[in-house]
């Protein structure tokens, strides 16, 4: 899954395969740009922060985030310093036309110090799992061999919840996004700041999660190695311990809907609509309706808050 990720994302536009929120609506960057401000403002106004970005894809989610920084909190736009985590060369060059002023990096490791705000929007998912099947209460680890799943014993997977551990079935352990995110949590703790994670997931294991989407349908996962997208559901459960690991607190997961809704999205979407043409009005408000209503992009996409020390809520957090 890592080789055929790290092939696809370097060699293929992964937007004509799906598309994210950012690209549905400008109003989601703008509003993860409010929310950066906010959380600025609740750290006591560092100056200069990072202002970094996992994964940013073309960049139109920071795009849209500075335009709004730049509009409405003039100082936390002069005080933010952009970087960005991304693999893909692709990918960079299309981040370095909408966001010049970034700076790039292969992994969280190389960020410079300072107290950071990160986002991370459908970058977990992209990451690589492992496949373990329990029946019996033996164990079993699914490998790929000539293009099929073999499945050889294995010991219990670790880091399971007892709740986990103790059922018959497939499970899913993301090692690459457990790591990441207890690296976070380390550097947060060390040097303050809050990250922001959206993707969709489940708040437990999510079972057999494993998809492949191909022109915008699904596809066999293991036809296509590197020419489609590969992806598993998050584990917002496993992201929290995680995040504990490296002894960071978290709030959520929240569902995306919920998280947009008490931020303004469709006030805003209202706003952006009036003067505009009828048909670019009603664009609007489907993109807005788009990543919030239950059953599209708000119910399965989540978002969840890792922060250094026990927060109150933060925006879109509180009930
Ligand atoms: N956040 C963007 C793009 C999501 S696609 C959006 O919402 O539109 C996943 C992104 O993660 C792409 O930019 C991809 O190149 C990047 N990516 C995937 N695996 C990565 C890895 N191991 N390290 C850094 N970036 C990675």
């Amino acid at each position: 899954m890592a080789r055929a990720n790290a092939a696809y994302y370097a060699r293929r536009d992964p937007f004509a395969d799906f598309t994210t929120a950012p690209e549905i609506s400008q109003i989601f960057g703008e509003i993860i740009g409010a929310w950066a401000a906010v959380v600025w403002d609740g750290l006591g106004r560092p100056a200069p922060f990072l202002l970094a970005e996992a994964g940013p894809g073309r960049g139109t989610l920071m795009a849209d985030a500075r335009r709004l920084l730049a509009r409405v909190a003039a100082g936390a736009h002069a005080a933010a310093q952009v970087h960005f985590i991304e693999t893909s060369p692709r990918l960079r060059a299309e981040q370095a036309a909408r966001v010049p002023e970034a700076a790039w990096h292969a992994s969280i490791d190389t960020l410079p110090d300072g107290p950071l705000i990160l986002v991370a929007n459908e970058f977990l998912d992209a990451l690589p799992i492992r496949q373990f099947r329990r029946e019996g209460g033996q164990w079993f680890e699914r490998h790929v061999q000539h293009a099929q799943f073999v499945e050889q014993p294995s010991a219990e997977p670790p880091g399971l919840p007892d709740a986990e551990a103790g059922l018959d079935g497939v499970l899913e352990v993301n090692e690459a996004a457990e790591a990441f995110v207890t690296a976070l949590a380390r550097r947060l703790v060390a040097q303050g700041g809050v990250a922001l994670i959206l993707d969709y997931g489940t708040p437990e294991n999510p079972g057999d999660s494993l998809q492949a989407i191909r022109a915008r349908r699904p596809a066999e996962p293991l036809l296509h190695a590197g020419e489609a997208d590969l992806t598993a559901l998050v584990d917002f459960g496993a992201v929290a311990r995680a995040a504990a690991r490296g002894g960071a607190s978290t709030q959520g997961p929240v569902a995306q809907g919920a998280f947009l809704t008490r931020l303004g999205l469709f006030q805003r979407a209202e706003r952006l609509a009036r003067g505009r043409t009828a048909a670019e009005a009603t664009a609007l408000m489907a993109g807005a309706r788009r990543l919030a209503e239950p059953l599209q992009m708000g119910g399965l996409f989540k978002a969840m808050a890792v922060t250094a020390s026990s927060l109150p809520p933060l925006p879109g957090f509180a009930a």
